[in-house]
């Protein structure tokens, strides 16, 4: 059976990445149906809205879509694409796989790691209170009454943690350990100061893994994570954190497999799914045929593993691995020096990994 696709080409570089990922995708043999829709600052211009409402519909109706990168023009009073759509979803799991593949420059490659980061609460709830505010008095006022003292020249932003949002996030990241034969699951915190958010949310982790006996479990405080992440890697398997230190643990490891012209991501939530790159539209490329499209194939791959196509999924990875381990036909982020000549444009790389899975070498 065909499964349905809502596919969003994004803007910038994003219509070029999104269409060398459908070929590949294609290519695998899976049946895809795709429903195309616009998002981003293209669609913006043209009807005064970064994301209409027949692209949400669409993703309602399929539950699993595609997107390529969209930009978020710096003061132009539209909200990240992004944003809202993990709003408008509910869409609480971010997905991250972090593989060192071979043939990739990088100080650490034996990285192997999946970050999975809690989407919707935390420091990035958005409740702030500006200093000099009314708002910003009463609350301090509040907080004075109950013995906290706040200096009245602070701004103040609140980090909402609850066990319905720990809960869901580490079952999404044992879900995922167990879907996809991972070992260990690692919860980051910092619970010895934090210990009402943090601490409710180690306390629910801990209880989750009960219910998760063939996957380990621990837990790390957050700065020592970081520390070990970069000394011994290879420990690190799956790791699911709350949102902000789930953000800056992402970057991390993108920094770790060589850029993030190779981190694919997945956003899921109960009732859908988004399947899109870590970075972002790379403007300046829009339309030279030059950057690299790994990171969104590696979403495409994420998304045949959420559709159930395991073996599909397998081979493209397998093909890109390939492509990248020999190092010729790739883009220029991938070669020894960014001006190499013998560097290959976006669609050429598609085309590599199509001739990789097609010539049974993988
Ligand atoms: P960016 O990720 O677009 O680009 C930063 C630099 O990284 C590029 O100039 C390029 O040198 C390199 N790079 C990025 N992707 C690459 C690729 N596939 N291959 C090779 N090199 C690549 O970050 P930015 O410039 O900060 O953001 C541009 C726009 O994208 C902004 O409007 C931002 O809001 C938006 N953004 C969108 C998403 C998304 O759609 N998921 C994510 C992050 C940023």
């Amino acid at each position: 059976m065909a499964h349905s696709v809502t596919f969003i080409p994004g803007d910038g570089t994003g219509p070029e990445l999104a269409q060398a990922t459908r070929r590949v995708l294609e290519a695998t043999g899976v049946e895809l149906e795709w429903d195309e829709h616009p998002a981003g600052e293209d669609v913006f211009r043209e009807e005064g809205t970064p994301f209409p409402e027949r692209t949400l519909a669409s993703i309602r109706e399929h539950g699993v879509g595609i997107k390529g990168p969209t930009t978020t023009p710096v003061g132009s009073g539209f909200r990240s694409v992004n944003v809202l759509l993990r709003k408008e979803l509910d869409l609480y799991a971010c997905i991250r796989p972090c593989k060192a593949y071979e043939g990739v420059r990088t100080r650490f490659p034996e990285t192997d790691l999946v970050i999975v980061r809690e989407n919707t609460e935390d420091l990035y709830a958005g409740i702030e209170f500006e200093v000099g505010s009314n708002e910003n008095a009463q609350l301090r006022e509040t907080l004075a009454r109950l013995g906290a003292s706040v200096r009245d020249d602070a701004g103040i932003s609140v980090k909402p943690i609850s066990v319905f949002g720990s809960e869901r996030i580490v079952e999404a990241a044992f879900d995922y350990a167990e879907r996809n034969g991972r070992r260990k699951v690692t919860a980051a915190h910092k619970a010895n100061i934090m210990k009402f958010s943090d601490g409710l949310f180690l306390e629910t982790a801990r209880k989750v893994a009960e219910r998760h006996p063939d996957v380990q479990f621990e837990d790390r405080i957050i700065d020592n994570l970081c520390n070990q992440l970069v000394s011994r890697p290879e420990e690190y398997d799956v790791i699911v954190l709350p949102n902000l230190y789930g953000d800056i643990v992402s970057d991390l490891g993108a920094g770790m497999i060589g850029g993030l012209g190779l981190a694919p991501g997945g956003n899921i939530g109960t009732h859908a799914a988004m399947f899109e790159a870590t970075h972002g539209s790379a403007p300046k490329y829009k339309g030279l045929n030059r950057v690299n499209p790994t990171a969104l194939m590696l979403s495409g791959v994420l998304m045949l593993r959420h559709l159930g196509e395991h073996v599909a999924g397998d081979r493209l990875e397998a093909a890109i691995a390939a492509v990248i381990r020999e190092g010729e036909k790739v883009t220029y982020d991938l070669k020894p020096s960014r001006d190499d000549p013998s560097a290959v444009g976006t669609s050429e790389f598609a085309d590599a990994v199509i001739e990789a899975m097609n010539a049974n070498a993988v």
